[in-house]
């Protein structure tokens, strides 16, 4: 018992030793993203990875933090907002935020209903939450936050949870991760590696 207790002080004591280095642990606890898309058919399956590619893209632009978004019109199929991480520019600047204004920008704060919010990695619960108050019903992710915890800092809430706690205020249409993640954790494993 004291053993066991004694060694249970000395790992916490070396990972708050370890401090920020936590993010870059080295063993993965998660080698991939576990979630996966499932209840589509492979036809919407195949439109979400379209758009998926076009949030890679984005990602693509900002490899140190490759967090890429884009926002469609259901009705039209159409591109209408498109956002990359800017962490140098604002703490908010989150890839999903940066869409969100761009959509704003054009088209005003309205016709959120019509959206779907597609990003390369699970939304923090910040971005999380500024898509439940707008009122964007559709959410579709790439790499998970228990991967991409691993690679980059981020706030271990995962979605679902945000969505729970928001039934009051928000009605949830989709929520689908998982899509095209072999491609988008690769994203989120460079940038793990390159740090190192
Ligand atoms: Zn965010």
């Amino acid at each position: 018992m004291h053993r066991l207790t004694c060694r249970r002080v000395v790992v916490a004591g070396a990972a708050a030793a370890a401090g920020l280095a936590a993010f870059n642990p080295g063993k993965h606890l998660h080698a991939q993203t576990q979630t996966k898309p499932t209840g589509v058919s492979p036809a919407e399956l195949a439109k979400h990875e379209k758009f998926m590619r076009l949030a890679i893209a984005q990602a693509n632009k900002n490899p140190g933090r490759p967090f890429g978004s884009v926002l469609i019109d259901e009705r039209s199929g159409q591109v209408v907002g498109e956002g990359v991480a800017n962490l140098a520019a604002s703490p908010l600047f989150h890839s999903e935020i940066q869409a969100m204004n761009a959509y704003i920008a054009k088209n005003g704060n309205k016709g959120w209903e019509n959206l779907t919010m597609y990003g390369t990695g699970e939304s923090c619960p910040m971005c999380a939450s500024a898509i439940v108050w707008a009122g964007i019903p559709r959410m579709v992710y790439g790499s998970d936050t228990p991967f991409v915890g691993q690679y980059v800092p981020d706030i271990h809430i995962r979605v679902q949870a945000i969505v729970d706690a928001s039934k009051d205020i928000y009605t949830s249409k989709l929520l689908l991760g998982g899509v095209l993640a072999n491609e988008t954790d690769k994203l989120f494993e460079a940038k793990g590696k390159a740090k190192k």
